[in-house]
């Protein structure tokens, strides 16, 4: 069996593992690589594989990293299954349009650009009817249920505990070169144990081969008990200065995991009536399909459904409204009343949350809430490093609001998450390849599994590398 790393190698974004065993070709992942605009382009266009010669895809979760180059490779000729599970299918059917639409809209300025320079204009990477196109290959199956993919080949989804519909995928392999069995599993992205909503991760019996994401091989973060806390603290402050709490958040996951938070305290009445807007057209699509998968919660969040009634609905209750049209989110400038507005994107870097920003970031009484990753350089990383001016739609603000930072709402497994889950795996496996992190995470990860019992063998793959295991 031969593995080459495409993507997620010394990076965390454009995950796309290929494959090749009995002849056949199986691609786990199809993910966008996402960095500088020229780069990124050129990268996610050529994909470096044959579309046509792939057999089978099976992806681990929704995520744009790693789901957003699915409508490039049916583009380019690919004709097969693309297995998922039943919310990842449906999430991308909002996710792949959603970036589609991005994937126009970028290339419209980048045209108009051109065109002012005489240059001949760009297509976009893919459009709207290419994602849609996309959405016909999907395969949905449920978590644990052995499928078979190829003769020899089959596929199992455990619980990642990442995202709604997040898997880890488990590979069983007739290997008919080397007349053995074995078994293949790819973490996916890994969640942290004891998050709301989705169950945690599931451990693994064996692995013989094993991918794994290192993301925070060399971090460990806050609990996410004392976040739930915090957050309550931040509310209450914020109503008692007479201010607004505006939360730049990520529209699937962080979104929900907020709400479904806020929802939980305003039924234990810890926190005052006020309202909480979700405005993020993104958001409400994915909260819909969020409420449509219950076989995907864990058990405390069904106890919380089913003890009480006005429970019912995990996202919805009284004061939590949320806005889809562009005249609703702009009504929103004149509440003067104490507030939560929720809006994408989480870094700040573009949609209704710079509005919001904008018009929030100058009055002290308010405070902004940084609840997620922020690269460098965008709006949200200088709002956390309290700058004391920012620039928003070119004009310069001066940070006045307060500025609050909550770490444990991670959707990844930190360090001890991460060696915790590969140190229980009871059959080890005999070839370890770390992928998905920056390459100082990835270092920590490879030492912390080579300290522990049965990791002999683990590398760090680059990009476009293979290996015949
Ligand atoms: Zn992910």
């Amino acid at each position: 069996m031969k593995i080459t790393f495409h993507g997620a190698a010394r990076t965390v974004t454009g995950s796309q593992h290929l494959l090749e065993v009995n002849g056949r070709q199986i691609l786990l992942d199809c993910g966008l690589y996402q960095g500088k605009r020229q780069e990124a382009f050129q990268r996610n266009r050529t994909l470096p594989f044959d579309a046509t010669h792939v057999d089978v895809m099976v992806l681990s979760h929704a995520h744009i990293d790693h789901s957003g180059n699915i409508p490039n490779l049916v583009k380019s000729g690919y004709k097969g299954d693309i297995y998922a599970t039943f919310a990842t299918r449906d999430l991308c059917g909002a996710m792949l349009l959603d970036s589609a639409h991005i994937q126009e809209s970028d290339t419209q300025f980048v045209n108009k650009k051109r065109s002012r320079q005489g240059e001949p204009p760009v297509e976009p990477l893919y459009t709207q009817a290419d994602a849609t196109a996309s959405l016909r290959n999907f395969h949905a199956i449920d978590y644990s249920r052995q499928t078979q993919l190829l003769p020899g080949v089959s596929l199992t989804y455990l619980d990642a505990g990442h995202m709604l519909g997040s898997a880890i995928v488990i590979l069983n392999i007739e290997d008919r070169d080397t007349n053995r069995d074995l078994t293949l599993v790819f973490s996916g992205d890994l969640g942290q144990p004891g998050l709301p909503i989705l169950r945690d991760p599931t451990f693994v019996d064996r692995a013989d081969v094993l991918l794994c994401e290192s993301t925070y091989g060399d971090r460990v973060h806050e609990n996410y008990g004392d976040s739930e806390k915090e957050l309550e603290r931040v509310v209450i402050d914020t109503y008692k200065r007479g201010g607004k709490l505006i939360i730049p958040s990520f529209a699937v996951g962080r979104t929900q995991e907020i709400v479904y938070a806020l929802h939980k305290m305003r039924s234990a009445h810890k926190i005052p009536h006020m309202p909480i807007y979700v405005d993020s057209p993104l958001a409400v699509n994915v909260t819909s399909i969020f409420a449509l998968h219950p076989e995907a919660y864990d058990d405390e969040t069904r106890a919380f459904i089913l003890g009480d009634k006005a429970n019912a609905n995990l996202f919805g209750f009284d004061d939590l409204h949320y806005t889809r049209s562009v005249e609703e989110s702009k009504e929103l400038n004149f509440l003067r009343e104490p507030a939560v507005i929720i809006s994408a994107s989480g870094m700040a870097e573009a949609g209704r949350i710079q509005h919001h920003l904008a018009n929030n970031i100058e009055d002290p009484r308010n405070t902004i809430l940084i609840a997620g990753y922020q690269a460098e350089n965008t709006l949200g990383r200088k709002i956390q490093d309290k700058e004391p001016t920012v620039k928003i739609f070119g004009d310069t603000y001066h940070l006045k609001a307060q500025v609050e930072v909550i770490t444990g709402f991670s959707a990844h497994a930190d360090r001890n998450g991460l060696l915790n889950w590969a140190g229980s795996i009871k059959k080890k496996p005999v070839r370890t390849f770390l992928v998905h992190g920056e390459d100082h995470a990835l270092q920590a990860y490879a030492d912390g599994l080579k300290m522990q019992d049965g990791f002999e063998r683990v590398d760090i793959p680059d990009l476009h590398q293979s290996f015949t295991v």
